[in-house]
């Protein structure tokens, strides 16, 4: 894929599968409080094939937010997807 070259990769936290960046969900942590990636502070990325399986996803983001509140943090990222869909949808 030589038309991938000069894009950055990025690495999904969950699976640790590297990916340009526009294939990834940009993300934050602050406070232990999941959110997009606001243009500040600390990000990281999920891919995804990962945002699908939030089982698998729950360890990597309660790493990433060094919160143990799986549940929370797992019910935060599906509204975080869900909002971010329905943006797209609009756009469209
Ligand atoms: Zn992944």
């Amino acid at each position: 894929m030589a038309e991938k070259i000069n894009q950055p990769l990025r690495m999904c936290i969950s699976c640790r599968d590297r990916d340009v960046q526009s294939n990834l969900e940009r993300l934050q942590c602050e406070d232990s409080q999941l959110s997009l990636y606001r243009g500040h502070g600390r990000s990281f990325y999920i891919c995804k094939v990962c945002l699908e399986d939030q089982k698998k996803v729950s360890k990597a983001l309660m790493r990433q937010c060094r919160s143990g509140e799986k549940d929370k943090l797992v019910n935060k990222l599906k509204e975080i997807i869900t909002d971010d869909r329905k943006k797209l949808a609009l756009k469209k």
